[in-house]
């Protein structure tokens, strides 16, 4: 349903909250966040309910290096339970999103995956897509870099039917975000030395005012500093700044 995410200077966790608080009108039974640590582990915290079961559940001495995403779930595939709470995590580790939309082939993904030894640990739909880059990141065989992972996305994500908003992160690839969007808002906030993606420019407002609407079929790179765009072919993307208005 909702999507927040951020890399920068501040810490992510406050802002992601905040940026979930402003999305809450939208309906939601669900909201969860990972957040990258400063000893490079990344901490994830998932609630049934409302984004304060979420605010009260986050670890105290939450060590925050300034990179996060987060979600608001409305179900469409599997109970609402924690486990199928965004985000969703490979088995393997190394990849971790959130999703708005619906994966209609997930069911053949799923089983092409499992056959590999691939495992499952929830119902959603979702949880394809993290395990599918993951496997495919590994198959490529190559050092974990902003280039292989894009295109671990590209690859997987021409293999994916449906609707989708991501919010991606390499547990190996330390201050990079990945978006990519088919079907689902995501927008793009540049901010002063940071970068936040959110499905909704409420969002993100409230930090940032300058923003880029991606297409469908582009894949957005984002660090501290800078951001990329790209269509799912690697074309490269000139992309189109918009000020939000004070009023909007
Ligand atoms: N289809 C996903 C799920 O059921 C995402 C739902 C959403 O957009 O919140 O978890």
């Amino acid at each position: 349903c909702g999507i927040v995410g951020y890399i920068g200077k501040d810490n992510a966790t406050s802002i992601l909250l905040n940026g979930l608080k402003r999305l809450e009108y939208r309906g939601y039974d669900s909201a969860g966040m990972a957040i990258w640590q400063k000893d490079d582990s990344i901490a994830l915290t998932r609630r049934v309910g409302k984004v304060a079961n979420l605010a009260s559940a986050l670890p105290k001495d939450q060590d925050d290096a300034g990179l996060g995403i987060s979600h608001t779930r409305w179900a469409t595939h599997g109970g609402v339970t924690e486990p199928n709470t965004h985000p969703h995590s490979s088995c393997n580790g190394l990849i971790h999103l959130v999703h708005n939309g619906v994966i209609e082939n997930y069911e053949q993904l799923k089983s092409t995956l499992s056959a590999q030894g691939v495992t499952f640990s929830n119902e959603t739909d979702s949880e394809v897509l993290s395990n599918l880059i993951a496997f495919n990141l590994e198959q490529q065989d190559e050092p974990i870099t902003e280039k292989s992972v894009h295109k671990a996305i590209r690859t997987s994500l021409a293999n994916v039917e449906g609707t989708y908003g991501l919010a991606i992160i390499c547990s190996k690839l330390p201050g990079t975000l990945f978006g990519a969007r088919k079907g689902s808002p995501l927008i793009l906030g540049v901010g002063k030395k940071e970068m936040m993606l959110a499905s909704d420019a409420s969002a993100i407002r409230a930090r940032t005012r300058e923003v880029v609407y991606l297409d469908d079929n582009q894949i957005v790179t984002l660090t501290n500093d800078n951001f990329s765009i790209t269509t799912m072919e690697e074309d490269e993307v000139v992309p189109e700044i918009s000020t939000i208005s004070w009023k909007d």
